[in-house]
């Protein structure tokens, strides 16, 4: 069942109304939600005006169309005739304005990079941008430009591939020495063997169909300070491989990650617990022959089709429970991967995740966000500031910080919530600040009960100064900050007014 999302909820104010990265969601006329566009789509109107033809658009031809009622735009090569989207644009016409006529890809990649706009925007497709002449001799075609520009970021990498009688060893070289297990994500179905490296803002890809079949499981090593990546696979029978197998899209290339499409793998539902009246912790299992790691402070994306559209949106993993990292794991590791989603029941997505069966499929897209773990490094004091499921980036977070940063001496969160029913993971809270004498929760409730003995109203200079005490003028503080939009940035400002310094905040946006 779908619901659209009615007019009067959320209250004008509320984080519902204003898309993540700062930027107000409009409200939207009656009759634009993003079901009723799916249904326009589907309803056989012609959106482009070209009676399904689609034709090879050049520069100038573009730039012709960059009125309201006559506005296309090229995202990647493609473009769409966008009028028809006008109203439904959760950003405004505005937004979409600013690449009337031009080529937003760049504007694109700034606000929304992971929304599936292929899938969203298919019937506007009016066709290719043309190909440019032929560059005068001496320029680079695009894919060495590629190469060009990777060359002021990292240096690029490299692979190589040895084989035993039973394993086939793809070695790359990444010339990087902060490479680590989440660096790397494999997926490896059918024939297709695909391995993305992240490094820095990069990514490389060493992708082939491979020439042999090999068995399902394969294993992953780091040694981190030669930065080199080695994967080791299991070959189904024992012949001597004469190539690793033959080069797939991409293969071989260094390219900055914004440039790169998001890759999509299905995961199976394999458990479903309710956390809070609202709020349910998800586990979700990856397909055999992947590995892939979700970085600390990172989201992925989840993809579901509803009525036959893909819908996006953002998710960050957690771990199963707040004491996963000090216990011996009940399943094997980097199998699942956990969430903890609210279900809004006026909500786009959530109802439909909420809908899934165990044994489902979702597909979850590759790790994505700039929080760096490096700043966790020699820190003395971590503050976390969580509105709602604003507390998920912290669950990573805070684990890893307890765990790895022996400089550690104080993690404080502080966790706004509507209600004391709201609170996801309050006992697990309380045992860990119990156990370990290193971590502190104080709960801020914005409607309590009238037995609520606890902090009350919404975050504040008041608040804050209170609870961000510094060890000393000198100690290494981390502030992390997430939750609403509006929270998130009213939380800034008052973090910027109190002298913190920029390098002192973190606020997890998408
Ligand atoms: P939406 O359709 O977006 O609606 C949410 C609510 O707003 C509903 O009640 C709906 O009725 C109302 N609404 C929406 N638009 C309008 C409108 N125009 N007019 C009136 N009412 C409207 N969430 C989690 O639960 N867990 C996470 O781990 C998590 N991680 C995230 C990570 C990132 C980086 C970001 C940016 C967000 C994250 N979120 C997370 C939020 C998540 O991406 C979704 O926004 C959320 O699940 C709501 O999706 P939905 O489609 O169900 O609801
Ligand atoms: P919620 O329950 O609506 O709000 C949590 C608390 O924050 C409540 O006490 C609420 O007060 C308060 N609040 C809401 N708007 C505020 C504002 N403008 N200023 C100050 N306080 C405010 O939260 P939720 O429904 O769980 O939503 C969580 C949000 O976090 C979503 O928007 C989600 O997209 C975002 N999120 C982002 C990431 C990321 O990495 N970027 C990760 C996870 C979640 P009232 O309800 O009383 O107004």
């Amino acid at each position: 069942m779908l619901n659209v999302p009615s007019q009067s909820f959320p209250g004008p104010s509320s984080q519902q109304r204003v898309a993540s990265g700062g930027r107000s969601k409009v409200p939207l006329k009656q009759g634009r939600s993003l079901m009723d566009w799916i249904r326009l789509t589907k309803s056989g109107k012609d959106l482009t005006g070209l009676k399904g033809r689609l034709i090879e658009v050049t520069e100038e031809e573009l730039k012709k169309h960059n009125k309201k009622d006559d506005c296309w735009i090229c995202i990647r090569g493609f473009v769409y005739n966008v009028s028809p989207y006008m109203e439904y644009h959760p950003g405004g016409e505005d937004e979409l304005m600013r690449a009337a006529g031009s080529d937003g890809t760049d504007l694109f990649d700034q606000v929304h990079r992971w929304v599936n706009y292929e899938s969203m925007l298919k019937e506007c497709l009016v066709g290719r941008m043309a190909m440019k002449p032929a560059l005068p001799k001496g320029m680079l075609p695009q894919s060495q430009v590629t190469d060009t520009l990777a060359k002021e970021g990292p240096s690029s990498p490299s692979y190589d591939w040895f084989q035993t009688d039973s394993l086939v060893t793809i070695v790359i070289y990444t010339k990087q020495k902060d490479i680590n297990l989440d660096s790397v994500i494999v997926d490896h179905r059918d024939d297709s063997f695909r391995a993305e490296t992240v490094i820095k803002d990069y990514s490389y890809l060493v992708h082939v169909a491979l020439s042999h079949e090999i068995q399902e499981d394969f294993s992953v090593l780091v040694v981190e300070n030669v930065g080199k990546i080695e994967i080791v696979l299991k070959k189904k029978e024992n012949t001597s491989w004469k190539c690793l197998g033959h080069p797939q899209e991409n293969h071989n290339s260094f390219i900055p990650k914004k440039d790169t499409g998001l890759f999509y793998r299905k995961c199976q539902l394999v458990s479903k617990e309710d956390v809070t009246h609202d709020t349910k912790l998800f586990c979700l299992m990856l397909p055999p022959s992947t590995h892939l790691e979700v970085p600390v402070g990172q989201h992925v994306y989840l993809r579901l089709p509803i009525t036959g559209t893909e819908i996006v949106k953002p998710y960050t993993p957690v771990c199963d429970s707040l004491f996963s990292e000090f216990k011996e794991p009940v399943l094997p590791n980097n199998i699942y991967i956990y969430f903890l989603i609210k279900i809004y029941p006026a909500g786009f997505f959530t109802p439909e995740l909420d809908q899934l069966q165990i044994g489902d499929y979702v597909s979850v897209s590759n790790p994505e966000g700039n929080f760096i773990i490096s700043q966790l490094q020699e820190l003395e004091d971590l503050f976390l500031l969580a509105a709602g499921t604003g507390f998920t980036p912290m669950v990573k977070v805070l684990n890893y910080a307890l765990t790895n940063i022996p400089s550690l001496r104080k993690v404080k969160l502080m966790f706004f919530n509507k209600t004391e029913d709201d609170i996801i993971w309050r006992s697990q809270l309380e045992k860990l600040a119990f156990k370990d004498k290193r971590f502190e929760v104080e709960f801020v409730l914005s409607a309590p009960t009238s037995e609520w003995s606890g902090k009350q109203g919404y975050i504040s200079p008041a608040l804050l100064s209170e609870f961000l005490k510094r060890r000393s003028d000198t100690s290494k503080v981390l502030i992390c900050l997430c939750g609403p939009t509006p929270f998130t940035e009213q939380g800034m400002k008052m973090l910027h007014d109190l002298n913190f310094s920029k390098d002192e905040i973190h606020s997890f946006t998408a």
